[in-house]
C-alpha cells in the first residue's frame, strides 16, 4: 500500500491561525502578515522542502521581529551564558513590566522629593547581606570591577595572584579589563602557588588594593596554595574580592563557592559579583563592602556611565524579595522527580509511536560558577536528527548532542513546559 501523499497532510490555514503561538503573533503583527507566512510555509511543504508537521514552525520562524526567541534550556547547564544566564522569577518579570512606564525610581512619592535611585533594590541587597556596610549596583560584574579599579587604583597598582588572572569567556580577560582602567597589575606568586609573603613583598605606597578573583570556570588541583581572604585582610591595604557568582550567603549545595557574607566577614573590604548567576536575577554588578569605599565608587564620574536602568533595578529588587528563583529551583531539583518527569515524557511519546530512552545525565551549574560540581540528573535520549528541528522550532528547545544522540535534560526546563516539549518532539517525529 502506498503512503498518503504527504502534501495532503499540509495543515489548513484556519487550523494554523488557531494555533496559540500563531494567534498570539497575529495579535501583535497583524493577521495578514501571519497569514502570508503560513501560506508561504504551506507552499514549501507542498514542494517537499519541509514536512507537513514543520509548517507551523516554519511560519513562525519566518515572522519578523521575533527576537529574542524564548528557548527551553534542556542542555543540563543551569546558567547557560549563551541563553542569557538566569531566567527571572515570575515576580521579577512582573516587576519589569510594571517598571516599563513612569515609576518612582528616583522620587519619594510621600515627600515629592528626589530620592536615591533604585533604593528598593539597594535596601533589599543590604538586608540580604547585613555584613555589608554599604552596597551599590552597576551594569554587570565586569563593570563592578572596572569601577573599583578606576576609582581605587587608576595610576596605581592592583596586586593580584598570577593564578587568578582569568579569562571569563568570549575572549574577555580580566587582566586586560583591569589594565584598561589605567591601573597597573602587579602579579605575585605563580600559577599554582601564591603565599602571603608574595603579597606582602609587592605592597607599597603605589598599591591601590589587593585583588582576589574567584577562578570561577576552572579548578587547579595538586600542589597548590592560595591565601585566604582573612590573611589578605591583615596586609594593611584594601582587599577587593571578585566572587563572580553572586551567591549572597553560604549554600550547602555548593560548599566551595564563595559567598558575599562570608567573604566580608573574613575581612574583605569590597566584594564584587554578578546579579544573573547564582543570585538568579537580572544582569547586574553588585558591589558590597565598607561604607567609605562604596561611597568613593558611587561618587566617581564613571559610576554614571555604568548606571543600571530602572527595569534592572525593579527586577533585582523583586528577585531579592522572592522566596525562590528558577535558578535555585533548577539547582535543587530532586533527581528522583526529574527521572519521573522524563520517564513520563518517554511513556507519553511512546504511546504516540515515538521511541525515546531515559538515561542518567550529569548537569552543571554553568555561567562560570562552581566548576567541577556535577548535579545528578536524567535525560531523554533521542536520535541526533532531532537536534536541529527542535533548536529551530517553536518553542526552540536546546539539548546536548553526545555520541550521536540528542540528550534533553529537564532540570532547567519549567515543569509547566513539559507538554510543549512533548508536542515539539512529536512534530519532528512527524
Ligand atoms: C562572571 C564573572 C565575571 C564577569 O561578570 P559579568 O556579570 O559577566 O560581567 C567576573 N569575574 C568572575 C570571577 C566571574 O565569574
Amino acid at each position: 500500500m502506498r503512503e498518503v501523499d504527504p502534501r495532503r497532510r499540509v495543515p489548513r490555514t484556519d487550523a494554523l491561525l488557531a494555533d496559540p503561538a500563531l494567534a498570539a503573533a497575529a495579535g501583535t503583527l497583524g493577521r495578514d502578515r501571519v497569514k502570508a507566512a503560513i501560506v508561504a510555509a504551506q507552499h514549501r511543504a507542498r514542494r517537499g522542502e519541509i514536512t507537513p508537521e514543520r509548517v507551523r514552525d516554519a511560519a513562525l520562524a519566518a515572522l519578523p521581529g521575533r527576537t529574542p526567541r524564548p528557548v527551553l534550556n534542556a542542555t543540563g547547564v543551569v546558567l547557560h551564558t549563551n541563553l542569557g544566564r538566569a531566567p527571572l522569577a515570575p515576580a521579577a518579570v512582573d516587576a519589569l513590566v510594571a517598571a516599563a512606564g513612569h515609576t518612582d525610581v528616583e522620587l519619594d512619592l510621600a515627600t515629592g522629593r528626589r530620592a536615591r535611585r533604585g533604593r528598593e533594590a539597594l535596601d533589599a541587597l543590604a538586608v540580604a547581606v547585613p555584613d555589608a556596610a554599604a552596597v551599590h549596583v552597576v551594569n554587570n560584574g565586569a563593570a563592578a570591577l572596572v569601577l573599583a579599579a578606576t576609582a581605587l587604583a587608576a595610576g596605581r597598582e592592583i596586586v593580584v595572584s598570577r593564578g587568578e588572572l582569568v579569562e571569563i569567556g568570549d575572549g574577555f580577560r580580566l587582566p586586560d579589563l583591569l589594565a584598561s582602567t589605567g591601573a597597573r597589575l602587579r602579579e605575585v606568586g605563580t600559577t599554582n602557588r601564591t603565599t602571603r609573603a608574595d603579597y606582602a613583598a609587592a605592597i607599597g605606597p603605589d598599591t591601590g588594593f589587593v585583588l582576589k578573583v574567584h577562578p570561577s570556570n576552572f579548578v587547579v588541583t595538586g600542589f597548590t596554595s592560595a591565601v585566604p581572604v582573612g590573611e589578605l585582610a591583615t596586609l594593611g591595604v584594601p582587599v577587593v574580592v571578585d566572587i563572580g557568582s553572586g551567591l549572597l550567603a553560604p549554600d550547602p549545595l555548593l560548599p566551595d563557592e564563595p559567598d558575599a557574607a562570608s567573604t566580608l566577614r573574613a575581612g574583605a573590604h569590597l566584594v564584587t559579583a554578578s546579579g544573573d548567576k547564582l543570585l538568579g536575577g537580572p544582569q547586574a554588578g553588585l558591589l558590597l563592602g565598607d561604607a567609605d569605599l562604596v561611597e568613593r565608587l558611587r561618587r566617581h564620574p564613571l559610576a554614571r556611565a555604568l548606571r543600571v536602568d530602572k527595569l534592572t533595578l525593579a527586577a533585582l529588587a523583586a528577585t531579592l524579595h522572592a522566596p525562590a528563583t528558577p535558578t535555585g529551583d533548577a539547582l535543587r531539583a530532586d533527581p528522583g522527580r526529574l527521572r519521573e518527569r522524563t520517564e513520563r515524557l518517554r511513556d507519553l511519546l511512546g504511546a504516540d509511536g515515538c521511541k525515546a530512552e531515559v538515561v542518567p545525565a550529569a548537569a552543571v551549574v554553568g555561567g562560570g560558577g562552581a566548576p567541577g560540581v556535577e548535579l545528578d540528573s536524567w535525560a531523554l535520549s533521542l536520535p541526533e536528527r532531532y537536534a536541529v528541528p527542535l533548536r529551530t522550532g517553536e518553542p526552540a528547545i536546546l539539548g546536548r548532542v553526545l555520541h550521536g544522540r540528542l540528550l534533553l535534560d529537564l532540570r532547567a526546563v519549567p515543569e509547566s513546559a513539559d507538554g510543549h516539549v512533548r508536542a515539539a518532539i512529536l512534530r519532528v517525529a512527524g
